[in-house]
């Protein structure tokens, strides 16, 4: 079976790069029928936050991107110590005691001297009293030993990969305060859980490299891992260094929908146009990780906003019964109701100026060269009730008295009812206003 996991650390709100990673790992575990974990990566005791992982649970449940499966890595703390003995017997787990200004100065000194920055491994030529009086100094710190040796796999997106691991430095595992690191949390929990398919971003290329050589040691399988290109903004910035966060939590509360959103994500970085699906299970049946280009993809909210307005503009009205009924449609007139507004709205939210148009009228927008041809206007719209044929019978009637047609005769008597340049059709909107009593 196939088994993916979204493995978010609960450091700060989801946004739009972690959320994509989510849904990638998502669509290929639902397209071969498989399972989807939530992971809460939260060994950073200081960083990790419950408020969090409250927000990344609600997050994924607004977007209908339910898990089969909850772990949390501060649950599982004595596995992580297992295999921290079984790395040391295996006598690929060492123990180290720089500090970091003197990890910083050796660095320097390397590129100085056109070297590599790799960390050279001097505590494993410290001598056990050498060792056992640093003990008493500082606190120690345990890094892997990396197999020097080249480490390919074929990735699922950036294909055939080969990284030599002598140009990475032994990565630290556990920390001078005990905290266990996200590369043997994360292996150990993927081996556990039967993890079979990882993707996650193209910063985390050299983590699989050396992942892959724990796996081994550890005795586990390693996952088909693949990798994809990082998201930016609009204009090719750095998410995290964006003036706005794209979180997820925002672009909801600015309207957007979540199958427009997933719509987007699921498409945005391949060369196939996007286009708004219905359901995560049609998304899911259409996914493919190959179609996904190495290239940085361009996250463009004004996209989400389109596709929003679009999505909103075929929907039928049980999808949005309760917004109607929570704002006072009755039940009767809600699919009239929304069928006339559904395609002059760009957000949920608009459905309640509508309602108030139709409720209570609208504040009319006139500009002065149009005041005198308004009134004239009003002086002829005919008493309630409105029927189908009320706003053709209006104007024809104003345009014979005044002679003006075209754009220039239907906008400012749109304005005047409306309050607003665009909505919905006049003929189907008027009868509603009329039958509410405006
Ligand atoms: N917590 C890690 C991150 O957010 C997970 C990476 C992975 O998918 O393995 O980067």
């Amino acid at each position: 079976m196939t088994i993916c996991r979204f493995a978010p650390s609960p450091t700060g709100f989801l946004h739009v790069g972690n959320l994509r990673t989510a849904l990638l790992n998502y669509l290929v575990a639902r397209k071969s029928g498989g399972e989807f974990i939530l992971r809460i990566d939260d060994t950073d005791r200081e960083r990790s936050r419950e408020e969090y992982v409250d927000a990344i649970k609600q997050d994924l449940g607004w977007l209908g991107l339910q898990w089969d499966r909850l772990e949390r890595q501060s649950d599982r703390l004595d596995r992580y110590e297992e295999a921290k003995e079984q790395l040391r017997s295996a006598g690929r787990l060492y123990e180290c005691f720089e500090s970091r200004s003197e990890l910083d100065l050796k660095r320097k000194k390397q590129r100085r001297a056109g070297l590599p920055p790799v960390y050279d491994r001097s505590a494993l030529r410290l001598s056990e009293s050498e060792m056992s009086v640093m003990r008493d100094a500082r606190p120690s710190y345990w890094r892997f030993l990396l197999d020097r040796e080249r480490t390919s796999w074929n990735d699922g997106i950036l294909g055939q990969l080969s990284i030599d691991a002598a140009s990475v430095s032994d990565p630290v595992l556990i920390r001078g305060d005990g905290q266990f690191l996200y590369s043997l949390a994360s292996v150990c929990d993927d081996i556990d859980f039967g993890v079979t398919n990882v993707v996650r971003g193209a910063d985390h290329v050299t983590n699989t490299a050396t992942q892959i050589q724990i796996f081994s040691t550890l005795g586990g399988q390693v996952p088909a891992f693949a990798h994809h290109s990082l998201l930016t903004g609009s204009q090719g910035e750095a998410l995290a260094k964006r003036a706005g966060s794209l979180s997820v939590r925002d672009l909801r509360d600015a309207g957007i929908e979540p199958m427009a959103l997933l719509s987007q994500l699921a498409r945005l970085g391949t060369s196939r146009a996007i286009e708004i699906r219905e359901s995560l299970d049609d998304l899911a049946s259409e996914f493919d990780l190959s179609d996904f280009g190495t290239a940085p993809a361009r996250f463009d909210e004004k996209e989400s906003t389109a596709l929003t307005a679009r999505h909103l503009a075929t929907m039928p009205s049980e999808s949005v019964l309760e917004d109607l009924l929570s704002i006072g449609v009755p039940q009767e007139m809600a699919t009239e109701f929304w069928q006339t507004i559904r395609e002059n709205i760009t957000s949920r939210a608009d459905i309640r100026y509508w309602w108030n148009v139709c409720m209570h009228g609208a504040e009319p927008l006139v500009d002065p060269e149009d005041a005198e041809f308004v009134e004239e206007a009003l002086a002829l719209l005919p008493p309630g009730p409105w029927d189908g044929d009320a706003w053709a019978s209006w104007t024809r009637q104003v345009k014979e008295k005044t002679g003006r047609r075209g754009r220039s005769l239907f906008l400012p008597l749109r304005k005047a009812l409306t309050g607003s340049p665009r909505g919905p059709e006049m003929a189907k909107l008027m009868p509603l206003m009329q039958r509410t009593g405006s």
